[in-house]
């Protein structure tokens, strides 16, 4: 199938032609024909199936059909003319026309980039991103100019529509992205304010991973017969990605193997991801000494260093990112060949997002968990949600002292008959919590086997997911 049987106009269409996309994804194969008639959609798929577009593209493509005059004067252009009257200008609400809301703010910027590119031919129409962390002058300046769109994190959103910056009694288009992880991250109570002060008549879009329960509800509760759209393509089920599980005995046995595996001649870029922001910080310090180019992304970091650390990694400076999360969600750079796991993630359903940073835009990628004997069953945890095995490997001369933990079955997630489901069995070792925190800075230590809270526990003080009162203002 081509773009011009998606019925896009000729301005999109030279656009896509112009960035290299030659045929539409699964996802923008369903999702736009729809969209453009007009229809609500529910499409789960996962970033890297091209969902953006998905929903850009006909949203675009409605908007390039409204009338130049319809649009209106920008609320700058509404201050100049009450000046010349000799009035004094009163400050007008922006008026968009399409909202799209992200769970973070890297997603909002990614989102905001392609559509930049996606629309470079229809001048009227600007998007910008309205995300916490950005300077609010600056973000009244942008409103000001009344852009066609806005892409936001909930929690800034608010506060302009609170104070009265932002109207949506004429917003035609919303979309939901990745809406799983925005309810995962709390936001639910904003998304229920913004979507009630939008009009009834809106086009609703959402994109999420799943559409099964709290999402499911909060989705046909927004939407009206909506279309719903289920992508299983191999993006999705990351088949070009080969997922590895090395076992290591302890910390400086970690930190060796990953310094081993880093200067793999096939690694070009890597996302090593770690589950809190001291971790990040204190690795990507002890990668830089051990040569690497490496930098830490994770929530403390002011945006501006975020968006800098993120460019450098766009441009190659950056070879190895020391990451948490909620900072990596929405990377979208092709040229990553590896994923980490130094920690596993508390969530399988991070595990995905976190692998997916690699393979992207058609290419293969290498995503590789260390993983300490202790955490088997998180593994297992990992396999029975992604329906996969994940295989295990050995290194020569990297060989774990023990062996792997529990004992493992063909079936995804699954246990040999006979393995051990409660108490260990005579002579095999006890797996318990030693006490303290483990060192994270390459020194070999007797922590090995413990990593803080379990799999499940969500400590809000170690973890980059942010908490309900914590939103992305
Ligand atoms: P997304 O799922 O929106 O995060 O997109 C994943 C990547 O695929 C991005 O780098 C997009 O620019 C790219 N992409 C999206 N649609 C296409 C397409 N039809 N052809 C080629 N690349 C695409």
């Amino acid at each position: 199938m081509t773009f011009e049987a998606l019925g896009l106009n000729t301005s999109i269409l030279k656009a896509l032609t112009d960035a290299g996309y030659t045929a539409p994804t699964p996802v923008q194969q369903q999702a736009v024909p729809a969209a453009i008639a007009g229809k609500d959609l529910l499409v789960s798929s996962q970033t890297g199936s091209g969902k953006t577009a998905a929903f850009m593209l006909p949203s675009l493509h409605r908007l390039a059909s409204i009338e130049p005059a319809a649009a209106g004067k920008t609320p700058n252009q509404e201050m100049q003319a009450a000046r010349a009257r000799g009035e004094r200008p009163r400050f007008k609400a922006a008026q968009p026309k399409m909202l799209v809301l992200t769970p973070t703010r890297e997603l909002a910027l990614q989102v905001t980039t392609n559509t930049d590119k996606y629309s470079v031919n229809l001048r009227r129409i600007k998007a910008v991103s309205i995300l916490g962390g950005m300077p609010y002058p600056k973000q009244m300046q942008l409103l000001a100019k009344n852009p066609e769109i806005l892409v936001a994190t909930p929690g800034r959103l608010i506060d302009h529509m609170e104070s009265g910056k932002i109207d949506f009694s004429q917003l035609e288009i919303l979309v939901l992205d990745e809406a799983d992880r925005m309810l995962d991250m709390g936001f639910i109570d904003d998304i229920e304010k913004i979507v009630a002060a939008t009009p009834e008549g809106r086009q609703t879009m959402l994109f999420s991973a799943t559409l099964d329960g709290v999402v499911g509800n909060m989705a046909r509760r927004i939407t009206k017969d909506p279309q719903i759209i289920q992508i299983m393509s191999a993006a999705n089920k990351h088949e070009n990605i080969t997922q590895r599980v090395h076992f290591v005995d302890d910390l400086s046995h970690k930190n060796r193997l990953l310094d081993h595996l880093l200067r793999d001649e096939t690694m070009a870029q890597a996302v090593v991801f770690t589950a809190t922001k001291r971790d990040a910080d204190t690795i990507a310090d002890r990668l830089n000494i051990a040569g690497f180019s490496a930098a830490a992304l994770h929530g403390d970091m002011h945006q501006g260093a975020r968006n800098r650390t993120l460019d450098s990694l766009r441009r190659g400076q950056v070879k190895v990112l020391v990451a948490t999360d909620v900072a990596a969600r929405g990377i979208d750079v092709p040229t990553i060949t590896h994923v980490f796991n130094y920690d596993l993630p508390k969530f399988p359903e991070d595990y995905v997002h976190r692998i997916g940073r690699t393979g992207r835009a058609g290419r293969n990628g290498l995503a590789i968990s260390l993983v300490n004997h202790a955490e088997g069953m998180h593994v297992k945890r990992i396999e029975r949600f992604t329906k996969q095995m994940i295989p295990v490997n050995v290194i020569e001369g990297f060989e774990p002292k023990k062996t792997s933990f529990p004992p493992r079955s063909s079936r995804p997630g699954g246990w040999k008959p006979g393995d051990n489901r409660g108490g260990n069995k005579p002579g095999q070792r006890s797996f318990s919590k030693p006490g303290g925190a483990p060192r994270r800075d390459g020194v070999t230590g007797s922590n090995e086997g413990y990593k803080g809270p379990g799999f499940k526990a969500n400590n809000p003080y170690n973890s980059d997911r942010p908490r309900r009162s914590y939103g992305d203002r």
